[in-house]
């Protein structure tokens, strides 16, 4: 990869550093990205994939893809394959490493066991409310449970009734006997195995009771011989927990190590939610151009190279924090100028015609594609009497420094000619018809003579040319800083109703206009990066009702971020 390698070590590495100094993993350093397959990678999720495999690559060590499959209930193969086709297009490589926590529930299960004969977990028949209330608060100490004390026999049994499917759902759970009064909740019992009598997409019926993430998370990164084990920070009061099971069952031990999940403004990134914007039809689906998921940034146009560097750029927190959108957006506008093909395209048109201009007449030129990029050649653009032009690059009555065409004034016509405005044709209701003008023969681009000065330049199509694409352009999904704070919209932070946030999604989202292409766009294929001239970047889509190309804005050129900063 043709990135910039981090210039500073960030706090993660400096660990890594310290464990081969002292050898304590054989100076091997393997990761993982453990998505759990319930819905499309964000990017979130982008950011973490980048870290656990650029800090691989660059220590020459490894990374596995660890599907996190342990609640059969909100997973799904169309989700597994969708994680495996973003991984990919991100540009990351997990060789023949694929896992799944799935592959381990005959060891996990074994393992539960071993707790049990240690006396270290237990089977409880108390009901999640019940369990609940035994378990204290941060301040006051929790109540063992009246099924604490259950001796090794029964509750070997007992698991083994819930295992098969003798047992209802909800009737009991086994849990790791560790600590009712510790001072960390999560180590007051926790549930490790729950009945689930649900069919599990890889392992169908065989399973009744499916472990927890804490149980399951700990041992597949311990099979899996795992070194560092990167997560966010909400993770952190795990790591008791994950470090008791793994000395408990004498198991190898990763060390866990918490960083601060990518948070964005204006962005939402709880799967849940995302899955509720496509459920509720407010979106075209995980892949909608909208949406912050890999697949939608994709379809949006944003290349994989830009999400990457703006990965790596925002670098590695150990506090929470909350990112710009913006620098997102010009990490996607940087790698476009290198790459985007130069195109033509008027958006809201108004007729020219060149009177001096013979009939019938056509010259091609020859335009370059990409002024950054000098492999990338010249295109063909017809050139002829009528012509389209932006409504807005005319006025009738200029004001002072107007830099575009008035009645008497000269300006460019991008890649073509120098034009003067001679007159106007007007409708009955005085509205323009048509600009009428003349072009200066000798002032060709590249072969200008005429000596004129002009100050600005407008983009143009040729009228009989013109290609009918339909455009879309996006505003932001949410409008909010932070939609996902609760309740945004009350402002007395309480949490009301969990789809309350679709009240918060723009109404104008997006805005479809038709437009008129230069003919170079004619088999523009699909992800395609383009910009259109003084108007933005955009890229072709998939979908369109009759044939028509469709084009959706991935990013405007201007550039709000570097402005700023
Ligand atoms: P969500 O909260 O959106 O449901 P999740 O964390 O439950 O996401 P997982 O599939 O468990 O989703 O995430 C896989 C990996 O991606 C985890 O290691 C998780 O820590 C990481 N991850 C998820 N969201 C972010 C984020 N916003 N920033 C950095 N890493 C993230
Ligand atoms: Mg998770």
């Amino acid at each position: 990869m043709s990135e910039k390698e981090y210039i500073a070590k960030n706090f993660i590495e400096e660990i890594i550093d310290h464990d081969n100094e002292t050898h304590k993993y054989d100076n091997r350093v393997h990761t993982r990205f453990p998505p759990e397959p319930n819905g499309y990678l964000h990017i979130g999720h982008a950011k973490s994939i980048c870290l656990n495999f650029s800090l691989a690559k660059k220590y020459q060590g490894k990374t596995n893809l660890r599907f996190d499959d342990t609640n059969p209930t909100t997973e799904d193969v169309e989700y597994v394959d969708s994680i495996r086709n973003d991984i990919r297009w991100l540009g990351f490589d997990w060789e023949d490493r694929e896992f799944y926590s799935s592959d381990y529930f005959d060891q996990m299960y074994e393992m539960a066991r071993q707790l049990i004969i240690k006396g270290k977990a237990y089977v409880d028949d108390s009901s999640a409310a019940e369990m609940a209330d035994m378990k204290g608060t941060p301040t006051i100490p929790g109540k063992n449970s009246p099924y604490y004390s259950r001796s090794v026999e029964e509750n070997i049994s007992l698991f083994e009734k819930m295992k098969n499917g003798e047992l209802e759902e909800g009737s009991c759970a086994l849990r790791a006997r560790i600590d009712m009064a510790s001072p960390n909740m999560i180590m007051r019992d926790p549930v490790i195995y729950r009945i689930k009598k649900a069919t599990h997409h890889r392992t169908g019926d065989t399973w009744n009771i499916y472990p927890m993430y804490d149980f399951a998370h700990c041992i597949s990164d311990s099979i899996e011989k795992i070194t560092h084990s990167i997560c966010t920070l909400e993770f952190e009061v795990h790591r008791p927990l994950y470090d008791w099971l793994l000395i408990e069952l004498g198991l190898y031990r990763p060390q866990q190590i918490e960083f601060a999940r990518l948070n964005l403004t204006y962005t939402m990134m709880s799967k849940r939610k995302l899955l509720k914007l496509v459920e509720s039809k407010t979106v075209a689906g995980w892949d909608d151009p909208r949406m912050p998921t890999i697949s939608g940034m994709r379809r949006r146009g944003y290349p994989a190279a830009a999400i990457r560097e703006f990965a790596h750029g925002v670098g590695i927190a150990k506090r929470d924090n909350m990112i710009e959108v913006e620098l997102l957006e010009y990490h996607v506008r940087e790698e476009l100028n290198k790459i985007a093909e130069r195109v033509m395209v008027v958006f809201d048109p108004i007729e020219i015609e060149i009177t001096n201009y013979a009939d019938g007449k056509e010259e091609t030129l020859h335009i370059e594609i990409n002024p950054e990029d000098e492999q990338a050649g010249k295109r063909e653009v017809p050139f002829t009497k009528h012509l389209l032009i932006e409504s807005d690059d005319f006025m009738e009555v200029p004001p002072p420094k107007y830099f575009r065409l008035s009645p008497g004034g000269y300006v460019r016509l991008k890649g073509a000619y120098i034009i003067k405005c001679e007159g106007l044709e007007k409708n009955s209701d005085g509205s323009i018809r048509k600009i009428l003008a003349s072009y200066v023969e000798n002032s060709r681009s590249g072969e200008d003579q005429s000596g004129i000065k002009v100050s600005g330049t407008i983009h143009w199509v040729s009228a009989p040319h013109a290609l009918r694409a339909e455009v879309r352009n996006y505003n932001r999904l949410f409008t909010q800083l932070n939609p996902s704070e609760s309740n945004p919209l009350d402002g007395n932070g309480e949490t009301n109703d969990a789809d309350d946030f679709l009240r918060l999604v723009n109404p104008e989202s997006v805005k479809t206009i038709q437009v008129y292409a230069e003919p170079y766009l004619k088999n523009a294929p699909v992800g395609k990066a383009y910009q259109f001239i003084r108007k933005g970047y955009y890229v072709p889509d998939t979908t369109s009702s009759d044939g028509q190309l469709v084009f959706n804005q991935t990013v405007a050129l201007k550039d709000a971020w570097k402005k700023k900063n």
